[in-house]
């Protein structure tokens, strides 16, 4: 029987019966992939150790009817630390979720798996703040998904500084204040519903929110986070429209990301 091998993580396991598990597993070649674990469940079942959601690990496993059969596997990196925090859990699960949403069965997903390893990784360790972590994994994700913004300037008149710009979330574009202001954009209260949904995506940036919203399109994957937001209400604006930014596009919220909002007190 031909066996296959692939280096993955395990983004959602699903219990079956007493004893085993099925895991999707996202990997660079084949995307995401379903494995059923045998065993898994109980203490002394071999594969137990690799089949932890968010254990980054190689996997063999063989076809059988409508089913890929773990046959084994080997943790990399199991990411432990992850579990010793209720906020690094949430946050874990919310990228995970993201993660699956956007990739496909069978289609390669090299860079997103890239992503969500060096953004696990960060939250794992505490390397950056958590809100950096969360709006760069958002805005990457969304750009490898094919909704990559434009930000070079304001797409009216090309104005490429300003305070604020405004990041028109469903065009993927920005707006300069005096654009904005001929377009009756702002200040516009008491339209229909799509005038006043359309202002709400409308994300104000300052300009070291901006510049953080760039970098994090733009970054080379192995300095994805290496940025610093000393500002709050930048930071906040930058978390913000990250958000927006990926569920407009995605066209859903996702309970993990309410639920990880709700345990940290954050206001909506
Ligand atoms: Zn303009």
């Amino acid at each position: 029987m031909q066996h296959t091998s692939v280096d993955g993580i395990v983004v959602r396991v699903r219990d079956m019966g007493d004893h085993d598990r099925y895991l999707s597993v996202l990997t660079a070649e084949r995307g995401r992939i379903t494995l059923l674990s045998k065993g898994s469940r109980s203490m002394r079942g071999q594969q137990m150790g690799v089949s932890q959601l968010y254990t980054y690990g190689n996997f063999e496993y063989y076809r059988r009817g409508d089913f890929n059969i773990l046959k084994s596997g080997t943790p990399i990196q199991p990411f432990y630390a992850l579990s010793t925090d209720i906020d690094r859990l949430n946050l874990a699960a919310y990228l995970c979720e993201v993660a699956i949403e956007v990739t496909d069965e069978g289609e390669p997903a090299d860079q997103l798996l890239r992503l969500l390893l060096n953004a696990l990784y960060a939250i794992s360790r505490d390397l950056y703040p958590q809100a950096i972590v969360k709006g760069v994994f958002e805005l990457r994700a969304a750009s490898l998904s094919g909704y990559a913004p434009d930000l070079l300037g304001c797409c009216h008149c090309g104005m490429q500084a300003g305070d604020p710009l405004y990041l028109d979330v469903m065009n993927g574009a920005l707006l300069c204040s005096a654009c904005l202001q001929k377009k009756g954009g702002v200040g516009r209260r008491g339209g229909d519903y799509d005038e006043i949904r359309e202002a709400e995506l409308l994300c104000p940036l300052t300009p070291a929110a901006l510049a953080a919203v760039r970098y994090a399109v733009e970054a080379p994957m192995e300095r994805l986070f290496s940025f610093e937001l000393k500002e709050k209400e930048d930071l906040e604006l930058f978390s913000k429209t990250a958000q927006s930014y990926l569920l407009s596009h995605l066209g859903r919220g996702f309970d993990s990301l309410n639920f990880y909002h709700a345990m940290r007190g954050d206001t909506p």
